[in-house]
Order: C-alpha cells, then sequence, then structure tokens
C-alpha cells in the first residue's frame, strides 16, 4: 500500500535523499492559491516569502498557469536550432514592455547574470577598445547574484565562496551605496560594466540612499561603462514600480529579469539591451537548450499581462506604505529596524533572551504566517503582490501577535 503522505514523511525523505544545501523552516507546503499557501496536513499560512519573490502574481494565477498547460499540450521545446512560432512573439513583447531593442532568453536568475557579464566583455572588446582579456567589471559588497562558480567569484558572502575556488577574475568589488568608491574604481580604463543591485534583498533588504542609482548611472555614462541592473529579485512590480531603477529614472544599458517574470511558474529568465549591446553576441557564442522555449515565452507574456491587467506595482507601493507604517508601531524591542520599498520590506530583528529572526519566524509559522530570515537577523518580508488589503492586515496582525509574544 502506498504511504500517506505527512509532512514528518516529506521532511526524511528529503533529508535522507536530497543534498543538504538548504536549510528550509519546518513546513511542508502542498498547494498555493493567491497569496496563500497550505501545508500537507491542510494547514493554511499566508506566504509572505513568495519563493524569494518570484510568484508576485500569486501562487497558480489561473491566466498563467492556462497559458502554461495550452502551450504545454501544443509545443514545449525545439531548441534554438530551429525557429518556433512563440519566440519571436513574446520577444515583440517583452522588449517593447520594457524598452529595449532586444532581448537574449535564459532560464534562472544566475544564467541570466552571467549572460550579463558575457555580453559586457564582448561589448568592451568589440566597442569599447579594451585589450583582450583585460575587461573589468565592478560589483558591490553584499551582493546576490546567484551560485555559479564566476557568479560566486564576485561574491563577499563566505558561506557562498568559501571551499568553491578558484574563483573567476575580472571584477572590482567596491561597498554598496557609495559613489566616492564608485569614483574611485571608475578610474580604471579597463573597466567596462557596473553590475548593481538596485536594492540588495538577499543581503536583508538594502535600500541605498535616494539618488545614488541615478549618479551611479550617470558616473558610468561618463566613463563609457556598461549600468548593468540585476532586478532578478527587484523586478516586475516589487518594488512599487515594474522596475526598481524606475524610481529614480533610470534606463539600465543591460537589464537581467527571472524570478516573477514567469510568476514563479517557470524558470524563465531574460537579459535586455539595445542593439549596439546586444549585437556584440555572434551566433554559436552564447546560448541554452531551454532558453527561450515555446512554454517558457507564453508563461512570460501572460506573467507580464498580469502586471499590468492587475496593477501590481501600484498595488505594492500602496501596501508596501501600509505594511511599513503598521511594523514601525510594534510595541517591541526587538524590532531594531524596518525598511524596505514596495512589497519588498525587512524587519533587523534585536534578539531577546535568547530568541532570534529564526524563533520569530518559527512562531510566525505556528500562527498561518511564512517569512525566513536572511543573513541571521533579518526577517524579509516579500507577499505576493496580488494580496489584498484586507489580508495585508490580517497578515500584520500575525506577525505583531508573533514578535509580541516574546514580550
Ligand atoms: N540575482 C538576484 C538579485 C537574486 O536575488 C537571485 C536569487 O535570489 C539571483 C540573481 C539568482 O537567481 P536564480 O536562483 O534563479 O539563479
Amino acid at each position: 500500500m502506498k504511504e500517506q503522505m505527512t509532512s514528518k514523511l516529506a521532511m526524511e525523505l528529503e533529508d535522507k535523499y536530497g543534498a543538504h544545501n538548504y536549510h528550509p523552516l519546518p513546513v511542508v507546503l502542498a498547494k498555493g492559491q493567491g497569496a496563500k499557501v497550505w501545508d500537507v496536513e491542510g494547514k493554511e499560512y499566508f506566504d509572505f516569502l513568495s519563493a524569494y519573490s518570484a510568484v508576485n502574481q500569486g501562487h497558480c494565477h489561473p491566466k498563467i498557469i492556462n497559458a502554461l498547460i495550452d502551450q504545454a499540450k501544443t509545443l514545449t521545446l525545439t531548441s534554438r536550432a530551429f525557429f518556433n512560432d512563440s519566440l519571436g512573439v513574446y520577444e515583440k513583447y517583452i522588449t517593447e514592455f520594457f524598452g529595449y531593442d532586444k532581448i537574449l532568453p535564459m532560464n534562472t536568475g544566475a544564467e541570466g547574470d552571467e549572460t550579463a557579464l558575457k555580453l559586457c566583455r564582448k561589448w568592451a572588446y568589440m566597442k569599447k577598445g579594451i585589450a583582450e582579456n583585460q575587461a573589468k567589471i565592478i560589483v558591490c559588497e553584499h551582493n546576490f547574484h546567484g551560485r555559479t562558480i564566476t557568479v560566486i567569484s564576485m561574491s563577499t558572502d563566505p558561506d557562498s565562496r568559501g571551499g568553491f575556488g578558484p574563483f573567476t577574475p575580472g571584477f572590482i568589488t567596491i561597498p554598496y551605496n557609495d559613489l566616492d568608491a564608485l569614483a574611485e574604481a571608475l578610474k580604471d580604463p579597463n573597466v567596462a560594466g557596473f553590475l548593481v543591485e538596485p536594492i540588495q534583498g538577499e543581503a536583508g533588504v538594502y535600500v541605498p540612499q535616494e539618488g545614488y542609482l541615478k549618479k551611479a548611472y550617470d558616473m558610468c555614462k561618463a566613463k563609457n561603462v556598461l549600468f548593468i541592473a540585476d532586478e532578478v529579485q527587484t523586478g516586475i512590480a516589487r518594488t512599487g514600480k515594474l522596475l526598481a531603477c524606475d524610481h529614480e529614472g533610470v534606463k539600465p544599458d543591460i537589464l537581467i529579469l527571472g524570478k516573477a517574470l514567469s510568476g514563479g511558474v517557470y524558470p524563465v529568465s531574460a537579459v535586455l539591451a539595445d542593439d549596439d549591446i546586444m549585437l556584440c553576441i555572434k551566433p554559436g557564442e552564447h546560448g541554452s537548450t531551454f532558453g527561450g522555449n515555446p512554454v517558457a515565452a507564453k508563461v512570460a507574456i501572460a506573467a507580464l499581462e498580469v502586471v499590468k491587467e492587475e496593477n501590481l506595482a501600484d498595488k505594492a507601493e500602496y501596501l508596501g506604505q501600509i505594511f511599513r507604517e503598521e511594523m514601525r508601531n510594534i510595541n517591541s524591542d526587538m524590532v531594531e529596524l524596518v525598511r524596505g520599498k514596495g512589497l519588498l520590506n525587512a524587519i533587523v530583528i534585536k534578539p531577546k533572551n535568547g530568541k532570534t529572526a529564526w524563533d520569530v519566524c518559527v512562531k510566525m509559522a505556528e500562527n498561518g504566517l511564512l517569512a525566513k530570515p536572511t543573513h541571521g537577523h533579518i526577517i524579509r518580508f516579500a507577499p505576493p503582490l496580488v494580496i489584498t488589503e484586507e489580508q495585508l492586515r490580517e497578515a500584520v496582525g500575525i506577525i505583531k501577535a508573533s514578535i509580541l509574544s516574546f514580550n
């Protein structure tokens, strides 16, 4: 007889047969709809992680799921050895949506970053005139761009890097939100690009000072250096605008998107740039078997349509204000700091009587809300953007009660 699935069994299976490269909260999810998820035993939770901002459009959005099903029944994968009848339509849609000449489709965020780095280097040699193999790219301390070898070569996080060397050379690391450091690094004539997250999500939702992105962009322009924005986590309405760079009217030379580009339904990432940059890569020089497949194309169009039709950027802006105000009103010395933009927010937790951010997350899970600590003492709160105001206020009540239970 087939064994009945329980949370206990699911966790045992993952522990025994899966690599131990994650440390999940002890919650086993079996279903999702909108802003909510349910565990194997049927307990209901608000999802305040949204798969690291991939599920901005809400779990199992019917429009996106229908696009997936329809295309999956028709044609799933051709590879790019042939044309397919969905990709070009998607390419036209997304480039018009974000205002670029071209897209290079990939699957994961890390692949998007890798692609942007390759594109930047090619441009450096073909257009900027940097000598072969000399191009450098400026990156920021505490960045998070994924997990591949080159991407962790840019990281300053010991957990991400430790034991994985040797690393890819060609990066200059500067502090985040530091324009003087950027000015200094830009003096090097071999600098080809500046890769930056408009808000550092994984690091703990670090929002740079107002004007940072615009000034950084202008400084890059003055030195003929490409401004490359990793909006894998901040993009697609999460921060209250379509892109976080829109808050400062900055149009990146290279834009990297992932996660919510599919509404969390399918791995879809994209690199967008204008012809002068994108056409530096020629046939055979870069690619991916799955990148730009028909299912991804249809899913991404549907996911972007949902963002527009449901006004998710404005909603994130409005609900984000309410959320931060409510969090700042919590009467607990465990709440050290509240920060964020739109519905990408974080609370810095001051441990109390040995109770940490992890304990707060466990308590919130017991009370029906899922969030996860990042970097020890910071809890990120990023619900699906389809959450209603009423649901948000209910969720706020759970967060407050959970934190106050440690008073
Ligand atoms: N870039 C940023 C800013 C991210 O937050 C992430 C993932 O959290 C990535 C890249 C990597 O995306 P993926 O996990 O899809 O490779």
